[in-house]
């Protein structure tokens, strides 16, 4: 079943009354998708600064996130509570998948951002059209179990994820924040999906990005951007090659900027490695997307993947690659005649 989904424009000046009503006529129009209430950019200049390692920490801090864990459902309050700070408008997205015979609750979390023109246009009675958004994912499930691990006694130990699951939404809530202070020439979405790294084959993977993947209109997305496995104190971001193949020109226009802002040797042009990952389901949709991830990491899917492996300075590194393709114009200049 293919979903239509149209965005309400509530910004900070629209009223809680007028957002009541949205999220009612929108939650009907869009059937899974629901939109909570936002506070917006205003909540923002409050805030204090929670930078990705922060972010980081914090995620660490709650344990495994695999579905079903206090961890989990401690994640997906928090991503609700602080896109609610930041955002327009926050969107979830329930669904639920039955794994060593027990049936788990998944929830997928986004926040749209509205350019500087839409966030003011908010009264209309009738939804506004958005101009083609761009889509930031990141999955904020970690795996259940160490497969990976070289000791046969702790395979089946859910890892802490610091790397695979932490840092792609540790930038990304950075961002979030970066975005309510400095709109951005196009709406943006942080989408934050629930279940990539609960099953063993790509059909019990990838859970939550396969449902968001069904639930837009492909003639609405610019493009999909996916940050995975992006905390890796050692980075090197090669070219993933289903975006370099399937999508040449937009994987350059992230590399170039990459490489306009100084970080040409994080970013090598070249591809090694394919990796089904949480991009696949869109552009099986037909939507641009380009997977950022550095996939050589010894301590993947093992209980070593924790924060000491990470640094401060590959988000940094990773955040300012995203902020060059939201705002350096060579991403949108691909996608202008939308
Ligand atoms: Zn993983």
């Amino acid at each position: 079943m293919v979903y239509t989904l149209s965005w309400a424009a509530s910004s900070t000046a629209a009223s809680e009354v007028l957002k009541v009503k949205h999220s009612l006529v929108w939650s009907l129009v869009i059937l899974s998708l629901v939109i909570l209430p936002a506070q917006g950019a205003r909540a923002a200049q409050a805030a204090e600064v929670r930078d990705a390692w922060w972010y980081l920490e914090y995620q660490v801090g709650l344990g495994p996130r695999n579905p079903g864990s206090a961890g989990h459902r401690e994640l997906t309050q928090f991503l609700q509570a602080e896109l609610a700070r930041y955002a327009d408008t926050v969107l979830v997205q329930d669904f639920s998948t039955v794994y060593d015979s027990e049936t788990l609750a998944m929830r997928n979390v986004a926040g749209l951002f509205l350019p500087e023109g839409a966030a003011a246009a908010t009264t209309t009675a009738a939804p506004p059209s958005l101009s083609p958004y761009m889509i930031f994912g990141a999955h904020f499930d970690t795996r259940p179990r160490a497969d990976w691990d070289p000791d046969p006694a702790k395979q089946s130990t859910p890892i802490i994820g610091a790397n695979d699951g932490g840092s792609g939404v540790a930038v990304l809530l950075e961002l979030a924040g970066y975005l309510a202070e400095r709109r951005p020439p196009f709406p943006v979405m942080l989408a934050f999906f629930d279940g990539e790294d609960l099953g063993t084959t790509a059909a019990d993977m990838f859970l939550g990005s396969k449902q968001f993947a069904a639930a837009v209109n492909p003639s609405d997305v610019m493009c999909m951007i996916l940050l995975d496995m992006v905390g890796d104190a050692d980075l090197k971001v090669h070219m993933e090659g289903y975006s370099a193949s399937r999508n040449p020109a937009l994987t350059a226009a992230i590399w170039d900027g990459a490489a306009a802002i100084g970080y040409g040797s994080v970013f090598p042009r070249a591809t090694r490695h394919y990796i089904l990952d949480d991009h696949i389901p869109f552009l099986e949709r037909g939507i641009p997307a380009v997977d950022i991830i550095d996939f050589d990491y010894p301590y993947w899917h093992t209980t070593s993947d924790t924060i000491d492996k990470c640094s401060r300075e590959s988000l940094s590194i990773v955040r300012d690659v995203v902020l060059e393709a939201i705002y350096g114009g060579r991403v949108q200049r691909l996608f202008s005649g939308m």
